[in-house]
């Protein structure tokens, strides 16, 4: 349980630190050179952290296709992937110099940051980072797909969910999480999870509902109408051919594993 509020709460300051800091003034990349390139990324990092370089590429490049496929893009440019050597170091490139250990990435235009998973700090691990590192590259995807719109249309639970579930950051330990919640009182309405503050959507459990959210919609009804939805999230009824508050009402008998009404 520990660890997964920490992983989401990491979750959250990404985002947060993504909408809030468009320019990250206070980096300090002189440490950091091109250590490795990839087909479709570059890699920047101090000597130490070299031997990590390799895995990330091949964990990246295994995801980039299916992801970019899926949301119908190309990126034209390759995109660079800053490793920072320790936590303070990244701390200091996003401006944040006093954050707690469980902020280890970023990502911010076109431009990944993370904590070495090398040196991953008190709350992390190796494996952890390496989800980190594609559920912000999913964020750049979305960015990619729809520009602006992630953050003025796109809401919160799609944009987040779709990054965890893609990132395959969703587990038992979750779902457990999401249908006891449910037993205890009725979620959020997506709406609710939407205008939730940043702060709010992190205490509310957002990103386990979130990853829930877009799970059900998976399953239930598959990948190209949630990326039609993803495009057109103001159609929402069009594409699933029912009212949103259809739709939550059988996320929650999927979560209780209950029948369909
Ligand atoms: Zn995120």
């Amino acid at each position: 349980m520990k660890i997964k509020i920490t992983v989401l709460q990491m979750l959250f300051v990404a985002l947060f630190v993504f909408l809030t800091i468009p320019n990250l003034q206070g980096q300090n990349t002189d440490s950091l050179s091109l250590k490795k390139e990839s087909q479709h990324f570059t890699f920047y990092s101090t000597e130490g952290d070299v031997a990590v370089l390799d895995s990330l590429a091949e964990i990246l490049e295994n995801n980039y296709t299916r992801i970019t496929n899926q949301l119908g893009i190309q990126i034209e440019k390759k995109i660079r992937v800053k490793v920072f050597p320790d936590i303070g170091s990244f701390h200091t490139a996003i401006n944040y110099p006093n954050a707690p250990d469980w902020v280890v990435g970023s990502c911010v235009g076109d431009e990944l940051l993370l904590v070495s998973p090398l040196n991953p700090g008190s709350v992390h691990t190796y494996g952890s980072l390496m989800q980190v590192v594609i559920h912000e590259f999913v964020h750049i995807a979305l960015y990619k797909a729809i520009g602006d719109k992630v953050v003025t249309g796109l809401p919160k639970w799609l944009n987040e969910g779709y990054a965890q579930y893609e990132a395959g950051q969703i587990n038992e330990q979750i779902r457990k999480s999401v249908e006891i919640s449910m037993f205890e009182k009725m979620p959020p309405t997506w709406a609710q999870l939407n205008s939730a503050s940043a702060m709010e959507f992190g205490k509310i459990n957002g990103y386990g509902l979130s990853v829930s959210i877009v799970e059900f919609l998976v399953v239930t009804y598959g990948t190209n109408k949630l990326v039609l939805l993803i495009k057109e999230p103001e159609n929402i009824e069009t594409i699933y051919g029912m009212p949103e508050s259809t739709l939550e009402k059988q996320w929650i008998h999927y979560v209780k594993h209950e029948k369909l009404d």
